[in-house]
Order: C-alpha cells, then structure tokens, then sequence
C-alpha cells in the first residue's frame, strides 16, 4: 500500500475528474487525483512554427490511448451521405464504415487540452426524451436541477457569451461578454438572415477579456492544437490547478490505473502501474471513475472478479450499453470573395434553430450549427492549396494568392440516440502494454441517423449557397468515417439498478462508494451541444452528494 489514504481517489484528470476535484476541494475534502498521461505546459503546443499545419496537437510519453472498433456495413441507398474529397476522392472507399480517429489525449486535462472549448448547456427538452417524445430515456434529473451547477461551472470556466443567446433558462448574464464574430461569421449571418437561422455568438471558455489570472484570447484559432498563450479553458488549469493550490487536492501522473478491487460491500483499492512499470496499490474511502466514456467502461469490465464475473458495476449487463458518438457533417468550399476565414475563433458563431429535439421535421433529435473552416484544417495556406485548389505550378500560386481566405466550411453536429448495437466492450484479442484487453467500440448506426445527417447536409448545403458557397469541395460525414470527438453514455446513470450503472448522483447502483463522473454516464447526448460544460455541471452535483455521503458515514 503506498501513502496515506485520502478520502476521496479520483481516477482520470479529464474534464470531469478534474472538475470533480475542484468542486470537492471547495467542499472541504481532500482527494488524490491519478492520470494515466503526462502534464502538458504552453510551451508543449507550437501553432507558431513554420509546418505548424502539420502538427496536431503534440504526442507525448504515454499520452496516446488505443481502442479497436467494430463499424457498420455501408447501406447503398444512402450513399449521398458518403465523404469525398474533390482532390482526393471517397473518404472511405469502399462498403465498410471507416475509424477515422480516436483523438482522446491522456494527460492532465484530458480532452480538454485538445477541445476547442464550447460551452453549452443542453436543451431543457433534450433531457426528457422518452416522457415528451417516446423515445431513448430521460435523465433522472432535469434542467432546472444542474443550472446551479452549470452557474458554478461557466463561472469557474469564464465561459464568454451573449446576453442575446435566449436558447438556455438563465438565471444570469454569461460570466464574460461574447467575443465579437469573425468577419467571415458577420458576413454567413447577413447573407443568410431570411433563413431565421438566429445566429448567436458560440458561448466558449474563452475569455473574452482578461479573467482568472488568464489573458484574454488572442485569436489564432488553433485552440485544438493545445493554446499556447493560456487562456484556453483547459481543465488541468481551469479546475485542477486551483484544487491543488486549496492544499486539499494531489496529483499523480502517468499512473495507469488496471483495476478496481472491492471486498464485503465495498470497493477497496485501485491497482496501477507506474512509468517505470512498477505496480503501486492505493486505498480510498471512496472511488470516483471519471476516465471518459471508453476507458472508464473498459476499467469495470478488467476489474471483473469472484464477486462481479461480468465487470464491476456491470450486474445487469449495462456497463459498456448505450453508447453514443458524434453524429456530425462538415461541408467545405471556396466562397467567390476573400472573407480572411482563417482568422478567429473556431466555431465562433452557432444556430441553435434546429435543436431542440422536434425541430427537425418528422425525426425526435436535432443538431446545431457553426462554421468549421479552423477545426476542418482549412485555415492554413497547405491544406487550402491542397484540398480547395486543383491548378499546378504557376497557376497554382496564382489561385492560392486569388482564393487564400475564401475557404469557408460549415459543420453541424446532431442528436445520437443510445441503441442496442452500440456498446462498448473488451476487445477479445488486442491488448495494451500491460497486457489488458483493449476496449472495442462496437457503433452502429441508429435508426434515424441516417435521415438526421441528411437533413444536415441539405440544410448546411441551403445555407452555404445562401452565403454564395455552391461550389462544394469536400464533404466529411459520421455516416462512414467514425470519429470519437464526442462519446457518451456507457455508465448510464438513472433511477433503475436493471437499465443504468449509476444513480442520479453518480453512485453506483451496487457498490456504495464507487461513483462515476464522466462523459460515461449521459443517458441522451443532446441534439449537437458541445458536452463538457454538462460533464462538469454533473461533477460539480456528484460532488456534493460525495461531500454529503462521506460526512453521513454511509460510504
Ligand atoms: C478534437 C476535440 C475537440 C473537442 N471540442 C469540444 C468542445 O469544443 N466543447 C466540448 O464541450 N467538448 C469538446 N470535445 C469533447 C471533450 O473534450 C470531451 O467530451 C471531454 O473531455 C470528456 O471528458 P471526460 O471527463 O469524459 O474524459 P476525458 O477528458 O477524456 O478524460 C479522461 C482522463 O482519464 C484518463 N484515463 C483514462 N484511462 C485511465 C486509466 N486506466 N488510468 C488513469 N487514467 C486514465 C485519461 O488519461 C484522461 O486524462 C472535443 C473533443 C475532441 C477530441
């Protein structure tokens, strides 16, 4: 056994951990944070260097997690909603679904150093789909439940936004006023004002002026390359940072967790390798899971043991159920005059007109609007002259002087309704380097996926020739590249022990002190929202309820 035991082990310094850690900090109680990956400083991240178009965000020791997948047979008849490249051809040639990227970064921050930082609040309705639409489940909570704890988290976040932006109940003015629309933004929202697409500024944690110590955002768009300047909402900054300066709050990097142990009625200790490969056991009162919505229901399913064959957690068969992915097009093209799109903020601005979730005629589930051209890599002068040109030589500069900043790429994000041939499970041959199965992602696709991808390439396809773009170069859809950006849903929590892992607080349905605060246990995904700010919103709840437990006694 190595050290003290803390009362509360947080395993995963992702975007819930770390806000779980921050709000228990706040509360008075002492945890101990452990993260598979490594810390990551400002001077980690170069979109100042002169190839920087080909660094992505930076790899480092033991920051890159692997899972294997299991993905749908392409259906001819909707073959419209295929990805393909003007310059480049079929995205996923071809009858096979094709896994584009698992882009999860182990490190301190998890996801979030990578994320882009939009930050929303789900639709109140969004959040009650089987009561008001006959479908999927409804959360064990409503909206006016977590809007205190989104107020605490946008408030820690310093997320920036519009007191026009009436999409949400609000008790308040967004902590920080917007940031002011790019000018290729400023020029879709005039073009496109008779389609009542009610275009607001994006609420980002961004600060839009100085805040929290942080500077405010200067502008390079890059923020999924990590944010060099450090105003970015990271969490190991945003949350983390502060948990740990309170005094009650410890990290551990690069501290792989195997296994969670339990004995009598509870669960006991957590096993973990370090980077010298050396096995280190560590006790707690409680366990808070928080590894995000592959790892965490991989953990329970390696810790199966004598008293739980099938995995921790996992008595009625849910862990692992439910899981759901980021249902997403991307349409990209050159626009006749230059509108300088690679300056700005990432998805600056965002339509929520078909959000809610019976805003798209004949389907239950919506998805929202942003420009894409940074996030779809538009913004720099290769990949433009790559995937937007089609000239040589000469004329090839010549077209790139004439176009560069006209590139313009509208995405849209949508609804993910859990099924039953989504799941995640372990991968019955691919083991890591501690010779663990692997997660596998098994991801059909739902019902009704294919009809909400396609009325978000028709309605982006509207709105792109409305702002003069009808000259189509790339079309990137979820139909046939698989891309884990935003997962959920595989620790679902809800009232019933027999359909969900976790209760409404996050606490294990069977071991009382084993909650799970993560991505994992969304039991709907939102028609588009962006899901950290709800991640921590749920931390921030869970917390207290931990608070509460541990001062009872009965954990
Ligand atoms: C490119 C990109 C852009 C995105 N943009 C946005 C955005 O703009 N807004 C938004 O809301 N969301 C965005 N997301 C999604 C967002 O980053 C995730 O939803 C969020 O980070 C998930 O939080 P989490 O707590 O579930 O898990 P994570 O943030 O993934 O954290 C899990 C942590 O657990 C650790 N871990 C895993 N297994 C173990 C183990 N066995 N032992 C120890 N530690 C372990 C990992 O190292 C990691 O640090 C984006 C994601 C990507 C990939």
């Amino acid at each position: 056994m190595n050290g003290p035991v803390p009362d509360v082990l947080i395993i995963g310094a992702g975007a819930g951990g770390c806000a779980m850690a921050w709000r228990l900090a706040e509360l008075g109680v002492d945890a101990l944070v452990l993260d598979a990956g490594p810390p990551f400083a400002t001077t980690d991240f170069h979109a100042d260097v002169a190839d920087w178009e080909d660094h992505l965000f930076p790899e480092r020791p033991g920051s890159q997690g692997r899972c294997t997948a299991q993905l749908d047979r392409l259906d001819p008849s909707w073959d419209g909603l295929r990805s393909w490249s003007r310059n480049y051809g079929p995205q996923a040639p071809g009858d096979q679904r094709r896994f584009a990227a698992y882009q999860h970064v182990r490190g301190l921050g998890g996801s979030t150093l990578h994320f882009t930082a939009e930050s929303h609040r789900l639709h109140p309705a969004a959040m009650a789909l089987r009561s008001r639409f006959g479908v999927a489940v409804d959360w064990p909570f409503d909206y006016a439940a977590l809007a205190p704890h989104y107020e605490a988290a946008e408030r820690q976040l310093g997320t920036a936004g519009s007191p026009a932006d009436r999409s949400r109940p609000r008790g308040g003015d967004f902590p920080l006023p917007p940031h002011r629309p790019s000018y290729a933004s400023q020029r879709l929202m005039a073009a496109t004002e008779p389609l009542a697409l009610g275009w607001v500024p994006n609420p980002v944690a961004i600060p839009s002026q100085a805040y929290g110590g942080r500077p405010p955002c200067i502008y390079c768009g890059q923020c999924h390359r990590g944010c060099q300047v450090g105003d970015k909402g990271s969490f190991d900054r945003v949350f983390l940072a502060p948990a740990v300066a309170s005094g009650r709050c410890s990290v551990r990097h690069g501290l792989r967790v195997l296994r969670i142990e339990a004995e009598g009625e509870r669960v006991r200790r957590v096993v973990c390798r370090d980077a010298r490969n050396v096995d280190v056991v560590l006790e707690a009162r409680v366990v808070v899971l928080a590894a995000g919505a592959i790892e965490s229901p991989r953990l329970l399913l390696n810790s199966a043991a004598a008293h739980s064959p099938e995995g921790l957690c996992n008595e009625s068969g849910q862990v692992g159920r439910h899981f759901m992915e980021t249902v997403s097009t991307v349409l990209s093209g050159l626009h006749p005059e230059p509108l300088g799109s690679m300056r700005g903020l990432p998805a600056d601005i965002i339509s929520w007109r078909y959000n809610a979730p019976d805003a798209i005629p004949g389907l239950v589930g919506g998805c929202r609007f942003t420009p894409a051209t940074a996030t779809a890599e538009l913004a720099g002068p290769v990949n433009h002259a790559r995937r937007m040109l089609e000239s040589w030589g000469d004329a090839l500069i010549a077209d790139l002087r004439r176009t560069y900043g006209s590139a313009f790429a509208l995405g849209a994000i949508g609804e993910s309704l859990p099924h039953d041939k989504a799941f995640v499970a372990l991968d019955a041959t691919e083991r890591d380097a501690d010779g663990l199965p692997l997660a596998r992602i098994h991801a059909g696709h739902e019902a009704s996926t294919p009809a909400r991808l396609k009325f978000m390439l028709d309605k982006s396809r509207e709105i792109l020739a409305a702002f003069g773009i009808t000259d189509i170069r790339e079309q990137i859809t979820s139909y046939d590249l698989f891309n884990a950006t935003h997962v959920f849903g595989t620790c679902r929590m809800g009232a019933d022990p027999a359909r969900s892992v976790v209760d409404a607080g996050g606490r294990s349905h069977r071991w009382p002190n084993l909650f799970v605060a993560d991505a994992s246990v969304f039991p709907t995904s939102g028609g588009g929202e962006a899901p950290t700010l709800t991640i921590a919103a749920i931390a921030h709840r869970s917390a207290g309820i931990v608070r509460d437990a541990l001062a009872r006694r009965d954990i």
